[in-house]
């Protein structure tokens, strides 16, 4: 199970959903982590949650979005640990709200793809920096909605930005010689907080709580929606040595949305 013993891994939005998934996976095959969000809170229960099962994490407050925070969170961590092995770019947001293309205003479209697509730049950078000379994997959370659209046109951007960011790395690290693996992991629709704000805030054509998420798992083949563990099982995946020749790759975790 300690498939990525003594790696040091850091893990944004990991306060909720997917990022605690994966920070709690990562942790128990032996990872330290260092946990990041905007929510402190939700970050100190995601420590908490790992030291109180014997795993290794450390909690830092950062708004993805804020470079100057991201130039000092690298510095806390590798204060802390040393060296960075394993980056996960989980951090995001639904953009659930925003009026359709012919209404929605600039400002409205860049928030999203600020907190989605910039952040994942940022992070992206700073961890080539960080690992160009060690190597390391770099995992930046996608969607099915990074494939397909859908979304929104704010959301599905930022989505299919991630993706062709994540592969533009990917050759850029090959091509330079880095041994740093970059990957998107692309979900299908998980039930997390992010979800259930969808439904809390719009309501759905009407539809109860019990009929969104049947409506949700209808676009599934699978016949359920997905849990965060699903994904987190992806990240751990790419994270470790299991995935060595994978990099540029989109692995899709998303019940056969997809597929259809
Ligand atoms: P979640 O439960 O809402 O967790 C996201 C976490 O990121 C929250 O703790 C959130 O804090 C935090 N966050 C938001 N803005 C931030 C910022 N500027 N800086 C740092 N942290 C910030 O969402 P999730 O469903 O686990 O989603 C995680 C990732 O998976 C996202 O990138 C999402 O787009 C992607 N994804 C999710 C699904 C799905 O169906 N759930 C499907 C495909 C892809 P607050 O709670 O305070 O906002």
């Amino acid at each position: 199970m300690n498939r990525v013993n003594n790696k040091v891994a850091l893990v944004t939005g990991g306060g909720s959903g997917i990022g605690r998934a994966s920070c709690c996976l990562l942790a128990q095959a032996g990872a330290k982590v260092f946990v990041t969000d905007i929510n402190q809170m939700a970050l100190d229960e995601t420590v908490e949650i790992i030291v109180s099962s014997g795993g290794l994490a450390t909690g830092v407050h950062q708004d993805v979005t804020d470079e100057g925070r991201w130039d000092e969170v690298m510095s806390l961590l590798l204060d802390a640990y040393g060296k960075l092995d394993i980056l996960v770019n989980n951090a995001g947001i639904s953009g659930v709200g925003l009026p359709p293309i012919e209404e929605a205003s600039l400002a409205s479209f860049q928030k999203v793809t600020a907190i989605n697509l910039d952040s994942v730049f940022l992070g992206t950078q700073k961890a080539v920096l960080a690992m160009k000379d060690s190597g390391g994997s770099i995992i930046n959370i996608s969607s099915v909605m990074g494939i397909v659209g859908g979304a929104g046109p704010a959301y599905n951007a930022s989505k299919g930005g991630v993706r062709l960011l994540t592969k533009s790395v990917a050759v850029h690290c090959g091509t330079m010689g880095y041994n740093i693996r970059v990957n998107s992991v692309h979900p299908g629709y998980i039930w997390t907080p992010l979800v259930e704000n969808i439904f809390e805030h719009v309501g759905v054509d009407n539809l109860t709580e019990d009929g969104f998420r049947e409506m949700l798992t209808e676009k599934h083949p699978i016949g359920r929606l997905g849990v965060a563990e699903d994904i987190a099982k992806g990240v751990l995946f790419l994270a470790s040595d299991d995935s060595s020749f994978m990099t540029g790759s989109e692995l899709v975790i998303d019940g056969g949305y997809t597929a259809v």
